[in-house]
This record gives C-alpha cells, structure tokens and sequence, in this order.
C-alpha cells in the first residue's frame, strides 16, 4: 500500500468531521503567517535603528521603534498562543474521533464475521488484537503527524521561502538547495534505521513474553531448578537488545550530526550572500538578521522529517494488515431468509466438511435426529462430535452436502432466527464480566428480576445466590466452575430455545457439581430436540437414540440395547468408561454394604 491508497482508505473516517478539518487548516494557515512575524520585525527593527544610529540621534527619537516593535511582537505572541490551541485542540480532537470510528468500525465489521475467520493462524485473539491496536495507533498518528505536525511546518516553510525569493533570488535558491540533500540524508538515515527499529521492536516484544513465560511456569521452573537457565535465555536476549539499541542511537547521532552541519553550512551561505548584497549597497544590513530566521523556518520541518518518515512507514506496514481485518467482506456471514416454523426435526445428508487449515473433520454424515428426543453423539476424542455440532448451529458451513432443519436447507435458513432457536451449552461456559443477574439476563435481554430468579431456580442456582452477601449483584466470575455451569443453565432457561445442544456440559466438573447439573440439565431436556455430547455413562443410556463416530465418520446408530450388542465401537466405548469407573468393585462395595445389613 503506497501513502496516496492510505489516504484514500482514510478519507471516509475523516469526511465526517469537514468542518473540523477546514478550522484546524484555517487556523494552520494563520499560523505560518504569524510564524514569520519575528523575522520582519527583527529586519525593520535593525534597519530603522541603524538609520538613526547613522543620522547620529539617540534613545529619543528611538522610542517609537521600541513601542512598535513590542506592541507587534507581543500581538503576535497573543495570536499566536490562541492559534497554536486550536490547532493543537482541533488536531487532537480529529484524532481522537477518527481513532474512535475506526475502532468502532472494526469491531462492527468482525462481529459479522463467519467463525471460520477466527479460526485463521493469523487471527487468534492475541494476534488480531495486536494488529488492531497497532493498525488503529498508527493510522490515528498519521492524521495527527498530518494535521498537527507537518503541514504547519511545511506552510511555514513554504511562505518562509517564498518571502526568500521574494527578497531575493540568489538567497532563495542557496535555502532551496538544501531542501533536496537534507531530504536525501533523512531518506538514508529512514533506510539504515529501519531494520535496527524492527529488531529492536522484535528484541523488546520478545523480552516481554520472556518475563512473562517465566512468571507463568515459575512453578515448573524451580522444581526442575532451572533458575540460571531462564536467566541465560533472559541475558542474550538482553544483549541482542542492547546492541540494537547502541546501533540504532549511533545511526541517529551520525546521521543528526551530518543534518546539523549542512543545515549550518546553509546559514552561512546565507549569512555570506546577504553580507555581499549589503555591502554593495543591495541590501539594507537588517536583511542579514530577517534570512537567517527566515531559513530556520525552512529548515525546522524537514529536520523533524525523519520521525515523519517513520511514523509514515509504520502506518503503511500496521494499516495494511488493519485493513485486511477490516475490509474482509468475503469473511461476513451469509445468512438465508426462510423462517419456518421449528420443531426440530434435523436431516443431514452426505454432509462433508473440512477445516480452514485443510483438516478434513467429517465424511459423508448422514444422520436423523427427531424432535424431542434426546440423540446422543458417542465417540473418542478427536471423533468430530462438536465439529458436527458447530455446522448444525450454522458456525461453519458443509464443503458438500446438506443439512436440513424440518424440511428447509439451513443455508437458505436466516441465521440469526435459527440461532434463536437453538441453545448451546459447551464443556466451559462463557461467563462475562459483570453480575450474576447481567449473566443470567444475557439469554433475553428484556427479561425481568424474576424471570432471571425462576431461570436461576430451574438451574438450581437460585438459593446459592441468595447466599451471597450481594445477592444476584455479585460478581459472575467469583463463582466456581460448577455455579458458572449453572449460570449458564439459566441463561439457557431464560432463552428457552426448542432445541439444545449440549457438548460435554458436566466434563470439567467434579461427581457432585456434575450429579446436581444433571438434575438442571434434565428439566432442561424435556420436550426439546436435545443433541448430546458425553462422556457420562449414565447421560449416554438416557439419550433415545445414540449416533457413534469414528475419525468423521458415522460407524453406528441405533438405541443404547441394540447398539451394545453390536459388539462394535459403541460396545468398546462403552466398556472402556465402564471400565475407567471400576464398576464391578463399586457394584460389590454396593453388594458388600447391602448383604451386611441383611446379617446385622
Ligand atoms: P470431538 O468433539 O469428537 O472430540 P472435534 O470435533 O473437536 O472432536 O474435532 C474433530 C477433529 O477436527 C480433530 O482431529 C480436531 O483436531 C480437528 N479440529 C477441531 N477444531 C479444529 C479447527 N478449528 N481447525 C482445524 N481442525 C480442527
């Protein structure tokens, strides 16, 4: 992307806020006309003193000169100071608003995004919000480097020389040609600096995920006594660090030095050619002092242009990839426009589907779910059960094949009314930050106080909540593991969808907080289209009809009796948990305590 496509991509931001833009350049207009104010009052001020000097009058006739100079120069001052704030305010409050919408826009643009987005490599959340922050800092620096920073000076510095040439062509040119061999020396120093600056950003990025994996591991580094070998890792990257530092400080002050010395050799020139113009009688001697402050205004912006070239660099590299985010409408969720009528009758015919990173996670699925039954989905880990569940909610889209809700293509289908009818519970999960009663309230957003509490009773959440000193305005994310579960429950309660998919909701929690969700989870099952993963022996015998995958595939299906005598993947399965939960002792510590009491 070249500086002119920036702006392009940046004009809708800025167009909103025209009047803005026309104050602050008025007011910068304004500025560099002030800016040469010192300049002709110095020239005016040394050629009338000198004349009276010269016609041998003193501090009498002198006194108007002193009046006139101080009323103009401390009016420019007061000027000045009112222009400089609002520009500077202007410029800032620009930025500010543009810094605004754009982070606004970006993150109405992902929310619209198809899953398949986040699941890209380069867009986890930790990656996508550092290209984002970046994207949104650097573009904003741009508007304000614009508006705040450059064009005042180079207004400056064209009217400066503009009045150089006016008073003289040879003085103009000496100050035009420094322009391109200053512009030449900070095009070298941009060059040379930039990948020492990329190093340096990598070194200081790295050294802060370092300090970081060692606070988080610090438990494993000290009971392998790996202390002195996190603090080598530590100490080279340290160096690295600091040779990049030396090197990009020592490019600076060689590259400043240069800039320094040529800017001089420029008021020299300067100060030689108006000398020889005033001795030949060209020029009055005040012309001396008004071309040297006038090329300091020539001179102040592009010494400032090597920060500019940066920033202006940074802006290209981090927009480009803000820009991608934001203008991947390829990425936006499609969405159908039939709303039937839902009971929940799923038909899923010859249904493929493979991964954005080219993992093929289902083959040929065909499956029949009826409504308001339970239908379990069995499998090891890996199977392709929740992969099937996210395409039946519509996250992820089949490569071939369809899947119909009663009868209707759940493409052709409006998203947003399917997932209405349709609720999620996941292994862990979400809880926002916030209170019990926002969590809860998240399932309907108009629900009242007592719709929350009734939705809470039926998770069997409510009277823990009312033990706590704030009540339903406690703190959601205080709670343990197993009350966050039933937060969620009640969320779902409040929802009140036709159809539920549960995906392993009890496989994170302990016998009891599991054994007291499973009492929520079946009242929440009832007269519902259920689809459920578990791992739980005894939700699996629940379920009415039970589908069994193998690596993406359907092995088996049929009722929990027929399928066991099938001696196939089920029956392993389900030996192994058996197995797993050593169910024969339990059973004769059952036997044992039932015969002791029949003796006693
Ligand atoms: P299950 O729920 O049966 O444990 P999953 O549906 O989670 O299995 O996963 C099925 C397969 O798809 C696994 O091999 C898993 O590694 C892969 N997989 C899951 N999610 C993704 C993803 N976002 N991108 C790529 N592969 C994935």
């Amino acid at each position: 992307m070249n500086l002119w496509q920036l702006f392009q991509k940046l004009k809708p931001f800025v167009r909103p806020y025209k009047l803005l833009v026309i104050a602050t350049l008025l007011l910068t207009l304004v500025g560099s006309l002030t800016a040469q104010v010192n300049a002709l009052t110095l020239q005016y001020a040394v050629d009338s003193i000198n004349k009276l000097v010269e016609a041998g009058k003193g501090l009498d006739a002198g006194w108007h000169i002193l009046i006139t100079i101080t009323a103009i120069l401390l009016g420019k001052e007061i000027i000045n100071a009112i222009v400089q704030f609002g520009q500077k305010f202007y410029g800032e409050k620009l930025r500010i608003l543009v810094s605004q919408d754009l982070a606004q826009d970006i993150i109405e643009k992902f929310l619209k995004y198809r899953l398949a987005f986040f699941n890209q490599d380069n867009n986890q959340a930790g990656k996508l919000q550092t290209r984002i922050d970046r994207g949104i800092g650097s573009l904003t620096r741009l508007v304000q480097i614009f508006f705040i920073d450059i064009l005042p000076l180079f207004t400056s510095a064209l009217v400066a020389l503009g009045l150089m040439f006016y008073a003289n062509v040879y003085v103009g040119l000496v100050a035009l040609s420094i322009v391109p061999i200053y512009f030449w020396l900070t095009y070298k120093q941009a060059q040379k600096l930039g990948s020492w600056r990329r190093n340096l950003r990598d070194g200081r990025e790295k050294k802060s995920q370092g300090i970081l994996g060692i606070i988080n591991s610090i438990t494993v580094i000290k009971s392998f006594n790996r202390e002195s070998i996190e603090s080598e890792k530590q100490l080279k990257l340290q160096r690295e660090l600091t040779h990049n530092q030396m090197q990009t400080r020592q490019t600076s002050f060689v590259f400043d030095g240069v800039k320094t010395f040529i800017e001089q050799i420029g008021i020299v020139l300067i100060i030689i050619l108006t000398a020889y113009f005033v001795l030949d009688g060209q020029m009055s001697i005040g012309m001396i002092m008004y071309h040297v402050l006038l090329f300091n205004n020539v001179s102040a912006p592009i010494r400032s242009l090597h920060r500019i070239y940066d920033e202006i660099n940074d802006a290209m590299i981090y927009s480009e990839s803000f820009f991608q985010i934001s203008e991947a409408d390829h990425e936006i969720e499609t969405s159908g426009t039939e709303k039937p009528q839902v009971q929940g009758r799923f038909e899923l015919k010859n249904v493929d589907f493979t991964y954005p990173n080219g993992f093929k996670a289902l083959h040929d699925i065909n499956m029949s779910i009826r409504p308001n039954k339970i239908t379990a989905l069995v499998g090891l880990s890996g199977a392709g059960k929740s992969t099937l569940i996210s395409l039946l909610d519509k996250f992820f889209e089949p490569d071939s094949g369809q899947i119909l809700l009663d009868g209707v293509n759940i493409q052709d289908m409006d998203t947003q009314y399917l997932r209405d009818h349709i609720g999620l519970v996941l292994q862990k999960n979400h809880i926002f930050q916030g209170s019990i009663f926002e969590n809860i309230r998240y399932g309907k957003t108009d629900a009242s106080l007592q719709d929350v509490q009734e939705a809470a009773r039926k998770a069997s959440i409510h009277e823990q909540i009312l033990q706590l000193p704030q009540g339903y305005d406690a703190d959601a994310l205080m709670l343990s593991g197993g009350q966050q579960q039933r937060i969620a429950l009640a969320r779902m309660f409040l929802k009140n969808p036709p159809i539920i998919f549960l995906d392993e909701p009890t496989a994170s929690l302990d016998a009891i907080a599991s054994e007291q969700i499973k009492q929520s989870l079946d009242q929440i099952k009832q007269g519902r289209t259920v689809i459920m993963i578990s791992h739980s022996l005894s939700q699996i015998i629940d379920a009415d009809y039970t589908y069994v995958m193998k690596e993406g595939r359907i092995v088996e299906h049929g009722e929990h009796d027929a399928l066991y005598h099938q001696e196939g993947t089920y029956k392993e399965i389900f030996d192994a948990m058996a197995k797993s939960l050593n169910i024969e002792k339990i059973a004769r510590t059952f036997e044992d305590d039932a015969e002791e009491e029949t003796h006693s």
